[in-house]
C-alpha cells in the first residue's frame, strides 16, 4: 500500500539520532519540562519569528490555552471556518465562547475574509483562521478587519508548520498561533503535542502558568490551570524532527508540483492552486472530483491510500445541531466536503511511487 502520509520511514530516517538521545535523555533524569522542551520552545520561537513559543499537550490545548489567555469565554463569539478539522470550532466551544462560521474561498479552501465583516457584532472577540492542508490563509484582509472592529487574531497552524504567507511564516502573522505535533503533521512526534507561539508577553505569561495548573511559583496557585504539557520525551524527538523540516517540506512542494504538472490537463480533476502569495507546505494534498467515490475506489484497490478531508462541515455536524445552521448555509465548504480527496503526499514518498499513482488517475475511465 502507498500510504497518505508514511510516519514509519519518516521516523526510520531519524530512528539513530533518537537511539544516541534516547541515552541522554534517560541520563538527564528530567522528564517533565527540563532542558530539551526549553530548547525546543526556543529554536521555535526562533524560526516561526515570535518572542515566545510556550509548549503543550496537543493542537487542541493550543487552541483552549489560547483563548481562555485572551479572556475569551461565555457570551463571546469566535469567527472561523467550517471547513477544517473538528477541534477548531471544538476549542471555541470548550471555552463557552460560540463558533460563528464564515464560508470558505473555493480555490483556497480557506476562510473568506470578504464574508467576516458581515457577521461581526458587538460579542465577536476573535478571528480564528486555520492554514488548511498547509495552505496559509488570506492574513493581511483578515488582519486588516481584526484591526479596524478590535479583535484578536488567532491563526490555527497545526497543520502548516514551516509555511509562509508573502514570505513570512504562518504563526508570526496574528496575535498569536497554535501548531499541533500529532504525527502526521508536517512537525510531527509519536504521540501528542502542541505549541502556542506569540510576542505578547502577557499572553505567554498566561499560557506558561495555564499549562501548569494557573502556578508559577511551585505549589502557589495564581488561577485555575491545567495539565497540559509537552514531555521532554517528545520534546527530543521534536528537536530531531526539526531540524529535518526544510528539507521534508520543500520535498513535498517539489511533489506538489510534479502531481500539478502531470495532472492539471484531466478535466476529471480539480487540483489545488499554488498562490504566488504564498509557500504551501502540503500538511495534505487534496484533489476534487465528480466522481470521488470511483477514483477513490479505484485507487485504493490498486494499493493507494486515499482519505476525504473533511466529509462533513463543521456547521453540519450533530454537536453544533444547537447553532441551528442548515445545509446549504455554506456552499463552498460543502461543495469541497463532497468532491475533495487526499492522495498520498509526505516527504518519503519515491518518484517510482507518485508516476504510479499518476499513471492511475490518468488512466482512469470517467463512467459519466
Ligand atoms: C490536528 C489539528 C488540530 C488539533 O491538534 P491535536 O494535536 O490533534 O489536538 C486543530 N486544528 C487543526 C486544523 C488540526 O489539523
Amino acid at each position: 500500500m502507498i500510504l497518505l502520509s508514511d510516519l514509519a520511514r519518516q521516523f526510520q530516517s531519524i530512528k539513530q539520532e533518537i537511539f544516541q538521545q534516547f541515552e541522554l535523555f534517560i541520563d538527564s533524569g528530567k522528564y517533565i519540562i527540563g532542558d530539551y522542551v526549553s530548547l525546543l520552545e526556543k529554536k521555535i520561537a526562533d524560526k516561526v519569528g515570535t518572542s515566545y513559543a510556550i509548549s503543550v499537550a496537543n493542537g487542541t490545548d493550543a487552541l483552549i490555552l489560547t483563548l481562555e489567555a485572551y479572556g475569551i469565554g461565555e457570551g463571546d463569539e469566535v469567527i472561523t471556518t467550517p471547513y477544517t478539522f473538528f477541534a477548531t470550532a471544538e476549542a471555541i466551544s470548550r471555552r463557552g465562547a460560540k463558533p460563528v462560521f464564515v464560508d470558505v474561498d473555493p480555490v483556497t479552501y480557506n476562510m473568506d475574509p470578504f464574508q467576516v465583516e458581515a457577521l461581526i457584532t458587538p460579542r465577536t472577540k476573535a478571528i480564528l483562521p486555520v492554514h488548511l492542508f498547509g495552505q496559509p490563509a488570506d492574513m493581511d484582509h483578515i488582519n486588516l478587519l481584526a484591526q479596524k472592529y478590535g479583535l484578536v487574531v488567532i491563526e490555527d497552524a497545526c497543520q502548516a508548520f514551516g509555511a509562509k504567507y508573502k514570505g513570512r511564516p504562518v504563526g508570526s502573522l496574528g496575535d498569536a498561533a497554535c501548531f499541533s505535533f500529532f504525527p502526521t503533521k508536517n512537525l510531527g512526534t509519536m504521540g501528542d503535542g502542541g505549541i502556542v507561539v506569540t510576542s505578547n508577553p502577557e499572553i505567554a505569561e498566561k499560557i506558561r502558568k495555564l499549562r501548569h495548573h494557573g502556578s508559577k511559583v511551585k505549589y502557589y496557585h495564581d488561577d485555575l490551570g491545567y495539565n497540559s504539557r509537552l514531555d521532554e520525551l517528545h520534546a527530543m524527538i521534536l528537536l530531531i524532527a526539526l531540524d529535518r523540516i526544510d528539507i521534508w517540506n520543500d520535498r513535498r512542494r517539489i511533489l506538489a508540483e510534479r502531481y500539478r504538472k502531470e495532472l492539471f490537463h484531466l478535466p476529471y480533476l480539480d487540483l489545488p492552486e499554488d498562490s504566488k502569495d504564498s509557500f504551501s507546505v502540503y500538511h495534505l494534498f487534496c484533489i476534487g472530483s465528480d466522481q470521488r467515490d470511483f477514483i477513490t475506489t479505484m485507487l485504493q484497490e490498486s494499493g493507494v491510500q486515499t482519505g476525504v478531508y473533511y466529509p462533513c462541515p463543521l456547521h453540519l455536524q450533530k454537536a453544533y445541531d444547537h447553532l441551528h445552521y442548515q445545509k446549504g448555509d455554506f456552499p463552498a465548504a460543502e461543495k469541497l466536503s463532497n468532491r475533495l480527496f487526499a492522495i498520498p503526499m509526505n516527504p518519503f514518498l519515491t518518484e517510482s511511487e507518485q508516476d504510479e499513482i499518476i499513471s492511475l488517475l490518468k488512466n482512469f475511465r470517467s463512467i459519466s
